[in-house]
């Protein structure tokens, strides 16, 4: 293993910046009232703005519903734009589309829709770029820029809604039906704001977008306290677990997270979170030639995982500039898969979506893509402090 693959320090502990402007989807729904009565307006106008705010309606003009001479007022104080599209890129015959988004600050996130037969799902990112460090990995690569608002990640999903609901994907006119917290980011290092975003999402119309929790899936390096934390929450989402080796030794190095949470705490933590929901989560192990696809690793991960309630979703590995690995060839995932299944493990192999736009898994670096956009990534501070993960209200 190339040893300067594992170089970065983990990083946790989000940089500072400028926090967006004030935007209803960080709000209450009390504060959210208070904020309109302070406008002068009548309190219920808050929910005449939620309502066109996730039905992705943005132009004031569109409000009928508000008197005219409000809907500026109202817009600028509540509904600021906070993501501006840079470009969209469609793939698989138009049927995935990457968008790259500029925050109030320059700073750059992704976000994917993909449709497919029966459902539409978007993978939308919770931090710009990831303190998390994973080598195969292309925006843990690049480094934490900062958290997302709630406003901010929301945002990317409303906007999938509306592009599905406006037919602005091939295929006509349809419905988001899946969220998945798979893009650029570790969801669980931004505890507060993701949580608000799973509640937008779950909330029926006109609050939320009114999902379903099996159609929401929050996707983690394995944050032990905070999938405790979101056990404890008592909501059903899917969790899915990026395991990626089934042994210490070589996931420490893989998931560099994983030399203070270690495979057996990750399983332990999401063994109880599937006792509480019923419902079985997903271990995500990318495929990488010869470093995590031997038979005896296999071997090794259905034993840890036989008997559990989780199914495994192997990733071949999207490859990711100046990284020496390679996806697994095609015999060597099918042996994988069948040892797993002789295991009695549930095991899927993961449609890669929007490789050719680097829209798939482990792809999303968009700080580094852009010409004439400076990139915002900061430095990485080389020692980081130990912090209390998952700490409630660090903003
Ligand atoms: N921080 C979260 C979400 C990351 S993206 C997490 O780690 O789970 C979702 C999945 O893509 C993770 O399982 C991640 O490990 C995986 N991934 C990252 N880089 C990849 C790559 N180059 N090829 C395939 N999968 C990759």
């Amino acid at each position: 293993m190339d040893g300067d693959m594992t170089a970065l320090p983990l990083v946790f502990d989000a940089p500072r910046r400028g926090t967006p402007p004030r935007h209803l989807a960080d709000l209450t729904r009390e504060e959210a009232r208070a904020a309109v009565a302070e406008l002068g307006q009548p309190p219920f106008r808050a929910d005449q703005l939620y309502r066109h705010y996730f039905r992705g309606v943005t132009d004031p003009a569109q409000m009928t519903d508000l008197p005219a001479g409000v809907r500026d007022t109202l817009t600028e104080a509540l509904l600021p734009g906070l993501l501006t599209v840079v470009r969209h890129q469609t793939a698989d015959n138009g049927r995935t589309r990457k968008t790259l988004w500029r925050l109030h600050d320059g700073a750059l996130v992704e976000s994917v829709l993909m449709r497919y037969p029966d459902r539409a799902t978007v993978c939308i990112s919770s931090q710009a770029g990831c303190g998390m460090a994973c080598p195969f990995c292309a925006t843990g690569q690049a480094g934490l820029t900062r958290n997302l608002s709630a406003a901010e990640i929301i945002g990317q999903a409303v906007a999938a809604a509306a592009a599905m609901a406006n037919g602005e994907i091939d295929g006509g006119p349809g419905r988001l039906s899946n969220v998945v917290f798979m893009g650029m980011g570790e969801p669980l290092a931004n505890y507060a704001r993701v949580r608000k975003t799973l509640d937008a999402l779950l909330t029926p119309a006109p609050h939320g977008l009114g999902l379903s929790q099996r159609s929401v899936t929050v996707s983690t390096v394995g944050l032990v306290p905070a999938i405790r934390r979101l056990t404890e929450e008592g909501r059903n989402v899917t969790l899915a677990v990026s395991l990626h080796a089934p042994d210490d030794e070589l996931r420490d190095t893989l998931v560099p997270i994983n030399t203070r949470w270690n495979v057996g705490e990750v399983v332990e933590a999401a063994d109880a979170y599937a006792a509480r929901t019923g419902r079985r989560y997903s271990v995500e192990y990318a495929l990488i030639r010869d470093v995590n696809d031997q038979p005896h690793r296999a071997d090794l991960l259905g034993k840890l995982l036989a008997g559990r309630l989780a199914h495994v979703n192997l990733i071949p590995l999207n490859p990711t500039p100046g990284s020496p690995w390679d996806a697994s060839p095609l015999p060597a995932q099918r042996e994988f898969v069948a040892r797993l299944r002789a295991a009695g493990v549930a095991t899927t192999v993961r449609d890669t979506r929007g490789q050719d736009i680097d829209g798939a898994c482990g792809q999303l670096a968009a700080a580094d893509r852009v010409e004439g956009v400076p990139s915002v990534a900061v430095p990485v501070p080389s020692v980081e402090p130990p912090v209390e993960l998952g700490a409630e209200g660090d903003d």
